[in-house]
């Protein structure tokens, strides 16, 4: 055991050669047998602003929804119950995963002006020079063209639901379809046509269930027309937190447009998509509007509304997940395949009053991560150590028996994997957001994140910065600061010492660039 967890500590500094991981990796796994001792194959299954509560294994006391196949991944791997992310937000977490690398180091800062650069160290390269084939299909949302893949086809930008247009290895193609199971339909194809004599990574990246939550046709009535549970947090008037939680532009109240609500139809459908689309929706779009809903009541609706149409994009997304799991059965392919799913943030589902994410607080902060990897992950397991999308990158070097790059500044989760979390394992996590004044108008923030605190510090929006420090022992929905209440100053200047360290350990510099808020100066119903 003393020999093991030298050779992880070794390991975790990123100074060991492959040939010796892989021995450690291998000599982990058990007695070396054919399959044991061939690098895994990767399934990375990667969806856009898929909540945790949307997942039924994570048990959200509203039930919102049945994800059977996300609940295999979960009973047959591990649940992770606080993976955070570094900046919640799309392009960023990107970022990130691919880097191992936060915001101010690989330079993707906001989905306004950012632009990936593909010359950056990243994952799949190293994976593609150590015999991997690898793909990326789906949502891609760095600007820049993928670099360093056998095989891409994205959608442009955010992506569309209905008939996306997709580029493929730089050329623009017409699809037909939904989006979600055209990517899926695109998975299956590529694994179907891999190279079988080397191991795969895929990255299967889905825009659902992304704004404005356009579900699937045969999803439009799945849920049997169920009124959801409301959150506790709906009405929430935004006492006892500061300027920043009150000016925001992300309320079910007054941010959503008719588009989200689906009272205009989505363009860019086929005639018959639409006539079954009209054919939900017209009816009980025509009940609403003759109710001439108001205030709490209109919320409620829209409550309602949104949580039908995204929870059914949810179904499709789960549905995928259960159609690639049954490609590695049938192909026998499940035991020696590491799959990942996760999403690029949380998202509120009217937890505040709010959709969309950006914030420190729970719901947007912490992805949803569930990881199978037969003989090495028990069945069945959960984790509540803090884990990030700042580690996946590490994890599926370490996993393929590859060293990791002293510029990453995350840690594999391999051993965690195992079962054996090291002993000094992250207490402490950093976060920081950047993208304002819009869409969303979300303050630009930073903070420190531990097991029962968050230290959150607003700056650069001109409008006087300020702390806050929320108890989620004591307050677990992130209601009250009670930075200025008594028997709080000595965990205050604790965290404040910690946060200096953390920024100091990720080499956060003492000011922003300029570009990096990015954020439109007007609008406010943005798609990001
Ligand atoms: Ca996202």
């Amino acid at each position: 055991m003393k020999k093991r967890s030298q050779a992880s500590a070794v390991l975790f500094a990123g100074r060991i050669s492959a040939a010796v991981a892989l021995i450690w990796v291998v000599g982990y796994a058990g007695p070396i047998s054919g399959a044991e001792s061939k690098k895994p194959n990767i399934l990375f299954i990667f969806s856009d602003d898929h909540a945790y509560q949307a997942i039924s294994a994570y048990g959200d006391p509203r039930h919102l929804v049945e994800t059977p196949n996300l609940d295999r991944l979960a009973r047959e791997g591990m649940r992770f119950d606080r993976c955070v992310v570094t900046n919640s937000i799309c392009g960023p977490s990107r970022a990130t995963v691919l880097t191992g690398k936060y915001s101010h180091r690989n330079g993707f800062y906001n989905n306004t002006n950012s632009v990936f650069d593909g010359a950056q160290t990243t994952f799949h390269k190293l994976l593609g020079a150590a015999s991997y084939q690898t793909a990326v299909i789906g949502k891609w949302h760095l600007v820049s063209d993928p670099v360093g893949f056998d095989f891409w086809q994205i959608l442009p930008g955010q992506g569309a639901y209905y008939n996306p247009p997709m580029i493929r290895n730089g050329e623009r193609v017409a699809t037909e379809g939904y989006a979600t199971d055209i990517v899926t339909d695109l998975s299956v194809d590529w694994l179907k046509k891999r190279d079988r004599s080397r191991p795969f990574l895929l990255m299967c990246q889905h825009k659902a269930p992304h704004r404005s939550w356009e579900p699937a046709l045969r999803h439009l009535a799945a849920d049997g027309g169920r009124v959801y549970p409301e959150p506790a947090t709906l009405f929430d008037d935004y006492s006892g937190r500061g300027a920043a939680e009150r000016d925001q532009d992300m309320t079910i109240e007054r941010t959503m447009g008719d588009g989200d609500l689906k009272l205009v139809p989505p363009k860019g459908m086929k005639p018959e998509q639409l006539e079954a689309w009209n054919a939900y929706y017209e009816p009980l779009n025509a009940a609403y509007r003759e109710k001439r809903l108001s205030g709490k009541d209109l919320v409620r609706w829209r409550y309602q509304r949104y949580m039908h149409d995204y929870l059914a994009c949810v179904r499709a997304v789960d549905e995928s997940v259960g159609r690639l799991l049954q490609y590695l059965d049938d192909e026998g392919l499940a035991d020696n395949t590491l799959v990942v799913y996760s999403a690029d943030q949380g998202f509120f589902l009217g937890e505040h009053g709010w959709f969309d994410k950006r914030w420190i607080f729970e719901e947007s902060l912490r992805a949803p991560l569930l990881v199978r990897w037969p003989g090495v992950v028990k069945p069945g397991g959960t984790c509540r150590e803090l884990v990030s999308n700042v580690d996946f990158a590490e994890t599926f070097l370490e996993a393929a028996g590859q060293p990791v790059p002293a510029e990453m500044q995350g840690r594999s989760l391999v051993p965690i994997l195992r079962g054996e979390t090291p002993s000094g394992w992250r207490k402490s996590f950093y976060y920081q957001y950047y993208e304002y004044p819009q869409p969303h108008h979300v303050r630009p923030h930073y903070g420190v994140v531990t097991d029962r605190y968050k230290l959150v510090k607003f700056y650069g929006a001109g409008e006087g910065d300020y702390t806050e420090l929320f108890d989620l022992q004591r307050d677990p929905q992130e209601m009250r600061s009670v930075l200025n209440e008594p028997g709080y100053s000595e965990v205050h200047g604790e965290l404040e010492r910690e946060l200096l360290k953390l920024r100091s350990e990720l080499g956060v510099p003492d000011s922003v660039p300029a570009e990096a808020m990015g954020g439109k100066a007007s609008g406010g119903k943005g798609l990001r």
